[in-house]
């Protein structure tokens, strides 16, 4: 670097340099959505592309983001009047160029109505440590809330919009709240959007909510890489005396974590409650719910689908010869038979209670069922339990019909199943 004599220095120098040395100039319009590069040099040659729109330019400028390259389609809505500078304006930005992160600098001066001259500049490895020392180094992202503002839905207004993935600077648009319901119901879920839509419309906000109240729902919402997360959505209506005042805050959470670990331990609740302790095949509650489920599911669809009970013979033998630990270890061996006998087939095991089995077999006709069940049948009789040695089962079946009823189909699987019991057990019988 050349020194300089004060003396001597005068403003054309300073320009000069200035000229020499800033890293990019462009002037943009931002209600033609254009921008014309006038200078480019270093980081910017690369960056700055001559056929960008003003939109784009604000995007990359705004988009601190470190991970990836572009903001999904959808929020670019948001994108175009953070951009609209009534004074000089200047901020520091993280520009990713490359896989290269630039702190760079840049200053705004509006020239015209929504027309500006834009002036980077690369900031050198310094501002690093001072950022790092006064804490205020751009946050590279994300905040545990996505989006928020103030709404009036009254007067049909959004003030102070902060979508905290593209800028950490409140966006002052000029939204009617009816419109930004539109706009963000493009970013929710399909299976939420109703719901949405429900939440959001005035006329619930005015019912739901009194002054002071907060609520929230959960839903799936498009991130800025266009994934769907789960999200809160939180109301909030302002503390007021006047019963027409219905201003609200809105508040966008990242709940994605949470909730997917909650959704897993719901899942696994629901198998908990629904699983038999000793023989681990649903139980009594499960398998009743499946019944009942198959015979909805045979009204409406034209498939078939039968039903089986089957029962231990002399079971309670069983227990006075071995014991009751010896019992216990017979039926979940028992259980274990008949999985592998059921395991090829669209088939569900349940158990109704003591050493009584329900088993629900899918697309199966009853000339299948009665098949399947003197294959498990045998395969019952075959088997060598440990210490309890040999032991048979009988069975009963009936197909659902059309128009069925849980207790028509029970009872005929029932009466079926003590009809197997009194011709000697070990044996399969139909209801019809
Ligand atoms: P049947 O051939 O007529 O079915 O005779 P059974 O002895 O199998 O039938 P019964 O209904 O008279 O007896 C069932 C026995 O099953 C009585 C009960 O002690 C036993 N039992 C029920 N639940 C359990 C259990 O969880 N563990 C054990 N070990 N035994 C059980
Ligand atoms: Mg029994
Ligand atoms: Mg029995």
């Amino acid at each position: 670097m050349a020194d300089y004599d004060l003396e001597t220095l005068s403003f054309e120098k300073a320009i000069e340099f200035y000229r020499d040395n800033v890293g990019a100039v462009l002037a943009a319009d931002a209600k033609a959505n254009s921008i014309k590069v006038l200078l480019k040099r270093g980081i910017f040659a690369e960056f700055l592309q001559d056929d960008w729109s003003y939109h784009d330019l604000i995007e990359k400028l705004w988009y601190h983001r470190n991970n990836s390259e572009a903001i999904v389609e959808d929020y670019r809505v948001f994108i175009p009047t953070s951009g609209k500078f009534l004074d000089k304006y200047s901020r520091c930005v993280n520009l990713m160029i490359g896989d290269v992160i630039h702190v760079t600098q840049f200053v705004v001066y509006p020239i015209g109505e929504e027309q500006y001259l834009f002036f980077l500049d690369e900031l050198d490895k310094s501002f690093y440590s001072k950022e790092d020392l006064t804490g205020k180094k751009p946050e590279p992202v994300q905040s545990n809330y996505l989006f928020s503002m103030y709404m009036d839905i009254v007067r049909d207004t959004t003030s102070s919009i902060n979508v905290t993935e593209i800028s950490d600077e409140v966006m002052n648009q000029q939204l009617k709240y009816s419109e930004w319901r539109m706009m963000i119901v493009n970013m929710i879920a399909k299976e939420y959007q109703a719901q949405f839509l429900d939440e959001t419309d005035p006329a619930t906000l005015k019912k739901k909510y009194a002054p002071g109240q907060t609520s929230s729902f959960d839903c799936m919402m498009m991130n800025l890489d266009g994934v769907f997360i789960w999200v809160k959505l939180i109301f909030s209506r302002a503390e007021t005396n006047n019963d027409d005042d219905y201003r609200f805050v809105f508040m966008v959470k990242n709940i994605h974590e949470d909730a997917v670990e909650l959704r897993e331990t719901l899942k696994k609740y629901e198998q908990l409650a629904s699983v038999d302790s000793l023989t681990s095949v649903y139980n009594h509650g499960r398998i009743e719910t499946e019944l009942n489920n198959a015979i909805v599911e045979r009204s409406k669809n034209d498939t078939r689908i039968s039903l089986m009970m089957l029962d231990i013979d002399f079971f309670k033998k069983i227990n006075d010869d071995f014991g009751h630990s010896a019992g216990d270890a017979c039926l979940v061996s028992f259980t274990n038979v008949i999985k592998e006998g059921l395991a090829s087939r669209n088939a569900v095991l349940g158990r109704w209670g003591g050493e009584e089995f329900a088993v629900v077999c899918y697309e199966t006709s009853i000339e299948e069922a009665t098949e399947l069940a003197e294959q498990l049948r045998k395969k019952v009789e075959a088997h060598e339990f440990d210490k309890t040695g040999h032991l048979t089962c009988s069975i009963g079946i009936t197909e659902v019909t059309a128009d069925d009823e849980f207790e028509k189909a029970f009872g005929r699987m029932d009466s079926a199943l003590y009809r197997a019991k009194s011709d000697g057990r070990n044996n399969v019988k139909t209801g019809v």
